[in-house]
């Protein structure tokens, strides 16, 4: 049986090794920290959530909800490790993060197959026979293994923004301003509300709109990855809609889906009002009324000695932050234990490199997963890690993985990263959380009949999960 080297001991790595080696295999772990760090981690520890604290909604039927069910159903060890360290966070999945990692460093310790290797991985071989990799380096992957993987595919990688969300110390918050509640009286009321009125709205929105961002270097200009020493980092794929060089950008290229909010809030003055400033459903109980705009905290950890500023996510300077932030009611005095920041994301052409069982067309004996793989998240990161493991096993065994099925949500994922849907929409390829969208959609003649959505995304919950146990269920 082949051995298996898993790069990378953050969400998918450890995920990997943990299935692969339940499956049997023999597998070396390899993770850089504490040697060398990332701009983003803090610690040496496996699985260290970079930022928030949320592994996304547990509301029944929803996307999020979905990929973990299935996930649970195939025995993820990091999503019961999450289950186990959760935090209040009304309807969705929020952990102690610091009892996460210990609780997956255990999980490893404990799995006789898998040796830990504390070192930066600089080279790949594609061709010894004896190995099969899993490339599970993340977003801030080392450069010097960037470069390689760049010269090892012969192709393009893609690289945009992302940002984090402020933290603040609890006790510093001004409780007599603010209001615990839960959207609409759902679940129970985990999050502190801070209300503004329209004045304190538009104070805030001027001081946010003015602040000084941190001044992008030359490289960091540019839509694509000349940071890596790469040539030209043209989507040079029909399928991916464009055949030339794109221009430089004159501003970050943010991902759509994590805009810092003084971008958001160029957007418009109400943008942010119907975006993470929504007051709808948030009753605050000395009005009896929902505020004009809200910033809602959310518990970072089991103490509830801090909270983070939920969708916050930010790119400006330090001392602005401390002074527009300090605008929001409650949080005039507050203390912060960490400020938004913007971040290196590096992803490869998933469409053009890899195949549905995450394995590289050119290189099939190096499968890669987690965040470089073009996917995005927490959780979607320790699902692609789940696969990645068990296809790794079935290589390693000599057989070849069935990948998983289409309706499931985590097939579509790796569906979505392989095929790159909605070639009109993103000009580029552009990693994707799990959505509705990228599940199969129900038929016409049922989409006419069931006008309710909720409906519609249950009926697709059950298939895709009647899919996900069919596929679990299949022999090797
Ligand atoms: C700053 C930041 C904030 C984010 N915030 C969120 C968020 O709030 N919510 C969310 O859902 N997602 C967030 N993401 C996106 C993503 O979900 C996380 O990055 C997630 O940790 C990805 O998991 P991963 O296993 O792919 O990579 P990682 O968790 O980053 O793990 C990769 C590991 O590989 C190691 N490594 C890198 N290069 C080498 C090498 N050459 N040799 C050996 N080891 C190496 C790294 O040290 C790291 O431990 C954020 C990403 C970043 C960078």
């Amino acid at each position: 049986m082949k051995k298996i080297k898993v790069i990378g001991g953050g969400l998918a790595g450890p995920e990997a090794a943990l299935q692969a080696a339940a499956l049997g295999c023999e597998v070396a772990l390899y993770e850089m920290r504490p040697h060398r760090s990332t701009e983003a981690h803090q610690t040496a520890d496996f699985a260290e959530l970079v930022c928030s604290n949320s592994l996304k909604s547990e509301s029944e039927n929803t996307a999020p909800w979905l990929l973990k069910q299935e996930m649970r159903r195939a025995g993820s060890f990091l999503l019961a490790e999450a289950d186990a360290s959760a935090v209040p966070a009304g309807h969705a999945l929020a952990v102690d993060r610091i009892e996460f990692s210990r609780r997956v460093a255990a999980r490893i310790a404990a799995q006789p197959r898998i040796t830990i290797l504390r070192e930066e991985v600089a080279t790949l071989d594609p061709t010894g026979p004896e190995i099969l990799t899993v490339l599970a380096t993340g977003p801030l992957t080392s450069p010097t293994l960037a470069a390689e993987l760049q010269r090892l595919t012969g192709s393009d990688h893609l690289a945009f923004y992302d940002s984090i969300s402020p933290i603040v110390d609890a006790s510093t918050i001004d409780m007599s301003r603010v209001f615990f509640a839960a959207r609409y009286d759902k679940g129970s009321a985990d999050y502190i509300n801070c209300p503004f009125t329209k004045e304190e709205y538009d104070r805030f929105l001027d001081a946010l709109t003015a602040a000084e961002s941190v001044p992008a270097k030359p490289w960091e200009q540019l839509p694509n990855h000349e940071n890596l020493g790469a040539p030209s980092l043209a989507v040079s794929s029909p399928r991916m809609g464009s055949t030339t060089p794109e221009p430089a950008l004159e501003k970050p290229h943010f991902f759509e889906g994590c805009l810092p909010i003084e971008e958001t809030a160029r957007r418009g003055r109400d943008t942010l009002r119907f975006g993470p400033m929504k007051p709808v459903g948030l009753t605050d109980p000395r009005t009896g009324r929902w505020p004009y705009a809200v910033v809602q905290l959310r518990q970072e950890n089991l103490r509830a000695d801090s909270y983070n500023l939920v969708g916050f996510q930010n790119h400006l300077k330090f001392g602005e932050q401390a002074r527009v932030l300090r605008l929001i009611p409650g949080l005039e005095n507050a203390t912060f234990l960490r400020y938004g920041q913007i971040h290196r994301n590096t992803y490869i052409d998933a469409p053009n490199l890899l195949t549905e069982t995450l394995q590289l067309r050119a290189h099939p004996s190096i499968l890669i997963a987690g965040q470089l793989s073009g996917v995005e998240g927490y959780t979607e990161s320790i699902a692609s890690g789940l696969l990645a493991g068990r296809y790794a096993a079935a290589l390693a065994q000599g057989h070849a993985p069935t990948p998983a099925p289409r309706a499931s949500a985590n097939g579509s994922l790796s569906y979505y990263i392989t095929h790159a849907l909605n070639p009109e929409k993103h000009k580029r390829f552009q990693p994707a959380n799990i959505t509705f969208d990228l599940l199969p959609p129900l038929e016409e003649d049922l989409r006419r009949r069931i006008r309710d959505k909720k409906e519609r995304h249950r009926i697709q919950c059950d298939r895709a999960l009647a899919a996900w146990i069919a596929w679990l269920n299949q022999p090797a």
